[in-house]
């Protein structure tokens, strides 16, 4: 266990990529005539001023409303927008393309990718639980610069796990509170369960999460928001918004205990291979400075394949639970519930940063406007984990992680991608430094 440690340890230091203060010591930063959208969803204010202090920000708001401290760096960013650093809240940290394959190497890339990218904050929702435990505490320490990381650890699944080298296999309720004691004892932040466990292991591991306080986020396929799993002390947070409509009876149910749901509409995308049809976007700086020549070049190639009957069937499906799992989206977000953005990266086509990007855009194409996709990756993201009095909108005392954009994403949602500035815990992020080094 010693050599171990001792192992990741030398791994980790060499390449840490360095984020720089503002000014000297803690001389606090008043950003000027910025147009500033605050993650609550309202509309943007024209004419704002925000003021940085350490890792918090200190005041924001209309400028006649802000005091500017006398000692303050002002950086004058006329009509840019400031916005909270986005969150993806369903992402697997992992190297590949595919989804399938696993490299836990490929971490610094995929870090570095995530915030230059302008992504301040992820939850991974089934990974080695060593490994994603460690990246996770290293990053709190600040021994490495990344986005701020919840993980689930291992998925719980049954007796033949879909992604058996990050399950564990549960096969009896009886053990289902050791199981969960473990994952406690372990500082998981949230459980992920999935489509193999028994109705009665998961009625469970409701209980057993519940009396441990750790969020139970579910994905059981095609079972995602139905009335046999929310009814009673049923799930609350599913890892995916549901591809078949939820029931009136369904939506009655779980509108009263507030049940939330990750949006993840790219991961269908992929699946549905819309993207893959006109490779244009992998131009974007976000894929080009960020992705190895050899990861895109088998890209190509997949979206090369030639057709047979199950891929042709596999596609037609899954164009049409894009359609639905969009359309659960404006039906779920009217009807007043909790989403929160999530790609469910990396899959063919959905890249770790670029994806969240493509996940607004998806979002909005399926009938909400701008201001509220852009709350479901910030402020909503907070929420549902919990972290809102930390993160998640610009307000005084919050955690000073913030963009500034070129462009009104308000607007023309496709602007999230025009970042000047990414600042992290109230540091400039080098993204120069993050870019991918030929
Ligand atoms: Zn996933």
């Amino acid at each position: 266990m010693k050599k171990f440690r001792l192992g990741w340890v030398v791994l980790f230091f060499p390449i840490c990529v360095q984020a720089d203060s503002f000014g000297q010591g803690q001389r606090p930063v008043a950003f000027t005539h910025a147009v500033i959208i605050d993650g609550n969803g309202g509309a943007p204010i024209e004419n704002g001023v925000l003021v940085v202090r350490g890792e918090r920000i200190e005041g924001v708001g209309p400028a006649a409303s802000v005091q500017i401290p006398a000692d303050a760096a002002v950086r004058d960013i006329q009509g840019k927008v400031i916005l909270p650093g986005l969150a993806d809240m369903h992402l697997h940290f992992s190297h590949g393309w595919n989804g399938k394959t696993t490299d836990l190497l490929g971490y610094q890339r995929h870090l570095n990718a995530l915030l230059y990218s302008g992504i301040t904050t992820v939850m991974d929702t089934g990974n080695s639980l060593p490994f994603i435990i460690q990246v996770r505490d290293e990053i709190a320490a600040g021994r490495l610069i990344g986005p701020r990381m919840y993980c689930a650890g291992p998925i719980l699944d049954g007796a033949d796990p879909s992604w058996p080298s990050i399950s564990y296999s549960v096969t009896s309720v009886e053990q289902v509170p050791a199981v969960v004691r473990r994952l406690k004892q372990d500082r998981v932040d949230i459980i992920k369960a999935y489509g193999g466990l028994s109705d009665s292991i998961l009625a469970a591991l409701v209980r057993e999460a519940s009396k441990s306080s750790l969020a139970l986020f579910v994905d059981q396929g095609w079972r995602n928001g139905s009335l046999e799993l929310v009814m009673g002390d049923g799930v609350t947070a599913f890892a995916h918004v549901p591809d078949f409509p939820p029931s009136s009876d369904a939506l009655n149910m779980m509108k009263p205990r507030q049940v939330k749901f990750i949006t993840t509409l790219a991961v269908v995308e992929s699946y549905s291979r819309r993207r893959l049809a006109d490779l244009a976007f992998l131009e974007s700086s976000l894929i080009k400075d960020t992705t190895p020549a050899a990861v895109l070049a088998e890209l190509r190639a997949e979206a090369a394949r030639v057709y047979d009957d199950s891929l042709s069937a596999s596609v037609r499906e899954n164009t049409q639970r894009l359609r639905m799992r969009s359309s659960n989206v404006k039906t779920l977000f009217e009807a007043g519930f909790l989403l929160a953005a999530g790609t469910d990266a990396p899959y063919p086509g959905v890249f770790q940063g670029e994806g969240l990007h493509r996940e607004l855009e998806l979002i909005v194409e399926a009938g909400i406007r701008p201001l509220d996709a852009i709350t479901m990756a910030t402020r909503n993201a907070a929420r549902i984990i919990g972290g809102e009095q930390e993160w998640g909108t610009l307000e005084p005392g919050k955690l000073a992680n913030l963009l500034v954009i070129n462009g009104r994403p308000d607007q023309k949602i496709q602007d999230t991608r025009n970042i000047e500035t990414v600042v992290l815990q109230g540091r400039i992020v080098d993204r120069e430094a993050l870019r991918l080094r030929p």
